[in-house]
């Protein structure tokens, strides 16, 4: 697996292609990501082509989803034409299903795996009791769906983000235990003075 489908939905997962938003990384560079990040997709026919054209389309598509999510997010409007997109996509032929001994089978082009992504991007945001959130590690912006008891995650990923900053946190708690440990530091009690076990001084 080359992409990671962490964020519960898989319009989420599509905005979730590009690294970080703030110095952003596009993992999807040429149609050929594009391609084997549909084949990775459970939820999407595993061999789609994609031409330039389409390939374009879906790096639009995937924009107008981040920033309905983002205007879901921050509770202000729709972006209108970030809707158009994401209305148009959706109306398209979206992909067949049919059950086998193997399980389900999906079949469809591209642009019927684009109209799926769109229809499950509008299930989502349309849903007011969806939990949308932004990862909690700094330098992650990956989007991801809460569905824990309470909404109380906080990472897009735990084997990811999660560890990454658990890491961190463990690191920095010893390196100030280490410092702590510093004799030039130690102190014997208030004032450094020693009392005998009675706790008074004596006469
Ligand atoms: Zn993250």
């Amino acid at each position: 697996m080359r992409f990671a489908f962490v964020s519960g939905n898989p319009a989420l997962d599509l905005v979730g292609t590009v690294g970080s938003r703030d110095k952003p990384v596009d993992l999807l560079a040429a149609p050929a990501d594009l391609e084997q990040w549909v084949l990775e997709c459970d939820e999407l026919p595993d061999k789609v082509t994609a031409d330039a054209a389409t390939f374009t389309s879906a790096l639009r598509l995937r924009e107008a989803i981040y920033q309905l999510a983002l205007d879901r997010m921050r509770d202000r409007p729709y972006a209108p034409a970030s809707l158009d997109i994401v209305n148009a996509a959706a109306a398209g032929p979206v992909p067949t299903v049919e059950l086998s001994d193997a399980g389900l089978l999906l079949s469809g082009d591209l642009r019927s795996a684009l109209a799926h992504l769109a229809r499950s991007a509008i299930a989502v945001l349309a849903d007011r009791h969806a939990c949308l959130k932004e990862c909690g590690r700094p330098g992650c912006t990956r989007l991801y769906l809460d569905r824990s008891r309470g909404a109380r995650r906080t990472w897009c990923g735990m084997e990811g983000c999660g560890n990454r900053v658990k890491a961190a946190a463990y690191r920095a708690r010893r390196q100030a235990a280490a410092q702590g440990r510093d004799p030039g530091t130690a102190t014997r009690g208030p004032g450094g003075v020693s009392l005998p076990p009675n706790g008074r001084e004596l006469p």
